[in-house]
């Protein structure tokens, strides 16, 4: 069961993938994914697309979303699999986790502007699938459109995040908010992408113990924002922690993300896969 393709993280149109729903459905089936959810950002609007697409290509389908936290005064990403897309408390919580982008999006473009990029606010909404979604990567794609930069790469280096023009603090969901709107619907909540935090020792220690504490059960080991480092540290991690361990892509366009769909190492056979426990939630086709 380790050895499966599975691909629980990407991103679509409806947060800030650049591909259709039914078109990262194909993908993942032309590149031999096994088992595939779609997690755009506090939103889960592109669910029963994905679900429908991916049925139709004959792809089992967990649902998926991946929530924006602020925990110790930075943005941590939990992302729900297995859940009930329709639950009222999860779109609840979502909607209002979403509410705040705009106000940040209008105040990331007056930081822009002030460092010389303007136009940035009705440059970014020209890449935005879903007006109650604007996100970093949007005014990303608008920076290299405008030369400032080469590539979004780049722009993260340069711009966008903290100390540097255009970050705009925020405050997002709470880790436990989070958690149990995931949980509550009937999924299971994973921590996105540990390695990207930059925690020190004993903040990763409190993030995991406090996820645990609130009732989360999983942690992305093989994704595409990990090294090969990372892929053992956070396998150790989850024994440690007795976390079922996840794998995603976190593919958010071609050309642009630096692992495509389906292209990763399998976790090792010596973790237990969070599909493994969410097998009731699985949809299977036909
Ligand atoms: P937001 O939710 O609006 O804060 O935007 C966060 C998104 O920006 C992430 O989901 C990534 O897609 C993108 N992002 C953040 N940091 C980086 C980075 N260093 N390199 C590439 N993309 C990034
Ligand atoms: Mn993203
Ligand atoms: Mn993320
Ligand atoms: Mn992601």
């Amino acid at each position: 069961m380790a050895f499966l393709n599975a691909d629980l993280h990407c991103h679509s149109n409806v947060s800030d993938g650049t591909l259709t729903p039914e078109d990262l459905a194909a993908r993942a089936r032309g590149n031999g994914v096994e088992l595939w959810s779609l997690t755009d950002h506090d939103e889960v609007g592109g669910q029963h697309r994905a679900r429908s697409a991916a049925t139709a290509l004959g792809l089992p389908f967990l649902s998926g979303v991946e929530i924006s936290v602020t925990f110790a005064d930075k943005t941590v990403h939990i992302v729900g699999l297995g859940f009930d897309p329709d639950h009222e408390g999860l779109r609840q919580g979502l909607a209002d986790t979403r509410g705040g982008r705009e106000r940040r999006a209008r105040d990331i473009a007056a930081d822009l502007a002030r460092v010389g990029i303007r136009g940035a606010y009705e440059g970014a909404l020209r890449y935005v699938g879903n007006p109650d979604l604007i996100s970093r990567t949007h005014f990303a794609r608008y920076i290299v459109e405008s030369g400032h930069c080469s590539e979004t790469r780049e722009v993260f280096q340069r711009y966008l995040t903290e100390g540097k023009p255009g970050f705009v603090p925020h405050s997002w969901a709470r880790l436990g908010e989070a958690v149990g709107w995931i949980t509550q619907a009937g999924g299971i909540a994973v921590i996105a992408h540990p390695g990207r935090y930059g925690f020190t020792p004993n903040e990763e220690y409190a993030l995991f113990s406090e996820f645990k504490a609130h009732g989360g059960l999983g942690v992305e080991v093989v994704t595409g924002s990990h090294t090969e480092a990372e892929y053992v540290r956070y396998a150790d991690m989850a024994r440690e922690f007795d976390l079922l361990a996840s794998r995603g892509s976190d593919f958010h366009a071609p050309g642009e993300s630096r692992v495509d769909l389906g292209a990763l190492p399998y976790l090792s056979g010596t973790l237990t896969p969070v599909w493994e426990a969410l097998a009731h939630r699985i949809v299977q086709p036909g």
